[in-house]
């Protein structure tokens, strides 16, 4: 991996490192705290663990520009291999508690959202059962308006807090002001999610239990495990990005280290010790060649972060 080389210049990175003292750490690997684990490392690095961390982040992002991204479980996104020069924000574990106050389900940004589906199942509240096949957070799951199995996130959410990393001070947003739609918020790359709050149904835990049961069957038997980051493409209305890219004959397609994969070919896969530019290129020419041969402009629904054209 090579440590970062782009961005907003050494003297911001530098100044926003003293700025930041001990709760910043530098040129951490950040591709390994993907499900990629291909790519580089973050100029800055921070594990905050508390709203006052946070706008301690907003006053030293404030005064020096610098680009940020926030990272979740990092099961959605890929980092070149020359890495992020910016802040790379990941919540620590003060942000992964859930509570359960009668229907009402508030969680952390940090929390796993498979960890958000067993624990309401448990307690015999039904709706995120879907969520057990998510390997992301509640942060994350929120930004991309995660779903599944014919559910997705903006059924059951209520409201979310974000702190601004542009403003710093944590507010309360209602669902319905986050413009949710397919694999889309208007969460913005500043914008942290520290809590999340859904309304669920009450059900049956072990109805709810065997529905997680068979969540993960399916996804077993259906998604190629190893080194990837879920669909790479949102599906076009009324298509499926898997089925395009099989039928456009690309399904085992290879450029250096990743690979489309032969069980699902809307995944692609980087190899032990591959390299987030090799899966940038295929990713591009699998576009291209969709477009060429069948006419369809895929969009991505993976995000890059810093790769030329940014995420
Ligand atoms: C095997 C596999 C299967 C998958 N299946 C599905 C599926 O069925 N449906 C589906 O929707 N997705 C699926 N995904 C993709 C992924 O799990 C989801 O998009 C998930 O919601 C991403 O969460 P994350 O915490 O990993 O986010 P990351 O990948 O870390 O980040 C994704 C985006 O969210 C932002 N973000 C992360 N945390 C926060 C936060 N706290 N506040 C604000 N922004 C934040 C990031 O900046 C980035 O823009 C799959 C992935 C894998 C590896």
């Amino acid at each position: 991996m090579s440590v970062v080389s782009r961005g907003p210049g050494a003297a911001a990175i530098e100044q926003a490192a003293v700025l930041l003292g001990p709760l910043a750490e530098r040129g951490r690997p950040m591709g390994e705290l993907t499900t990629y684990r291909v790519g580089g490392r973050a100029a800055l690095f921070s594990q905050p663990d508390s709203v006052a961390d946070l706008e301690r982040l907003a006053v030293a992002v404030g005064a020096t520009a610098i680009p940020v991204v926030v990272l979740g479980k990092g099961s959605n996104l890929l980092v070149a291999d020359s890495g992020f020069a910016g802040l790379c924000v990941r919540l620590a574990d003060g942000f992964a508690r859930v509570e359960i106050d009668a229907d009402l389900v508030r969680a952390g940004g940090a929390a796993a959202y498979p960890v958000l589906a067993r624990r309401t199942a448990a307690a015999g509240l039904s709706g995120l059962e879907w969520a057990v096949g998510i390997p992301g957070s509640v942060g994350g799951a929120v930004r991309m308006n995660a779903g599944g199995h014919g559910a997705q996130t903006s059924d059951f959410l209520v409201d979310c807090r974000i702190v601004s990393l542009h403003g710093g001070a944590e507010h309360l947003v209602a669902a319905s002001a986050l413009d949710l739609s397919y694999r889309h918020s208007s969460i913005g790359p500043y914008d942290v999610v520290t809590e999340a709050s859904y309304r669920l149904e009450y059900g049956d835990a072990a109805l709810s239990t065997a529905r997680i049961d068979e969540v993960v069957r399916w996804r077993r038997e259906h998604q190629p495990g190893g080194q990837n980051a879920g669909s790479v493409f949102a599906n076009p209305p009324g298509d499926a990005a898997g089925r395009l890219i099989e039928e456009a004959g690309l399904k085992g397609f290879r450029i250096g280290s990743a690979v489309v994969s032969d069980r699902h070919a809307n995944f692609i896969q980087a190899d032990p010790g591959g390299s987030a530019d090799d899966v940038k290129r295929l990713i591009d020419e699998v576009r291209a060649l969709v477009a060429e041969r069948l006419g369809v402009e895929l969009r991505t629904e993976l995000r890059l972060v810093g790769f030329e054209e940014g995420s």
